[in-house]
């Protein structure tokens, strides 16, 4: 554990090791939508919820034995992979439709901009290195990260084999 991090208590029981400064911010900004171009790893709990708002052949998609949420092509110019490409469930409007109609989005679209890393059993969190290129809500606002972490870190990480944010469609 670096000088700078910290164990923080996220949920009743849960811990995680805090990398980033604490007195960093963050609000998401309305139209940003730069983190809604990458393919969505889809966690085993939040399958069965997206099953509750949306058809899962139609939205879903599996790679190397993992599930995602399917990208589309999107008629936009910004934010989209080099295809044209972004999250299935990202509207023309830049909202995410799963957050707006159903009030729910997967865990991953929870965690980002941060990064999630564990070490010798410990979650550890940090801010994700594309973000501070690409993230218009680190450090724009008055909400500091460290006091909202379980808004960030939902508790199902802590039951996952593997809650490493690495992969990506
Ligand atoms: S599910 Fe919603 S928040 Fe997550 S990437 Fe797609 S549009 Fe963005
Ligand atoms: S990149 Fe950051 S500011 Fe932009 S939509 Fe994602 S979380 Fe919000």
């Amino acid at each position: 554990m670096s000088a700078d991090s910290r164990r923080v208590e996220v949920h009743p029981g849960k811990e995680a090791v805090v990398e980033f400064d604490p007195s960093l911010t963050f609000e998401c900004v309305d139209d940003c939508t730069w983190c809604c171009h990458h393919g969505v790893l889809l966690y085993e709990p939040d399958l069965l919820e997206l099953a509750d708002c949306a058809n899962l052949a139609e939205t879903t998609t599996s790679f190397r034995g993992e599930d995602f949420v399917r990208q589309e092509h999107k008629d936009r110019e910004d934010h989209v992979d080099e295809n044209g490409q972004a999250c299935f469930f990202l509207r023309d409007d830049g909202l995410c439709s799963l957050h707006a109609e159903s009030d729910w989005k997967p865990t991953r679209c929870s965690v980002f901009p941060l990064a999630v890393t564990v070490e010798d059993g410990d979650i550890h969190v940090d801010v994700r290195e594309s973000a501070h290129e690409h993230c218009e809500g680190l450090d724009v606002s008055e909400r500091r990260v460290v006091e909202h972490l379980d808004a960030f870190l939902p508790a199902v990480l802590w039951d996952l084999d593997d809650p490493e944010t690495r992969r990506e469609l």
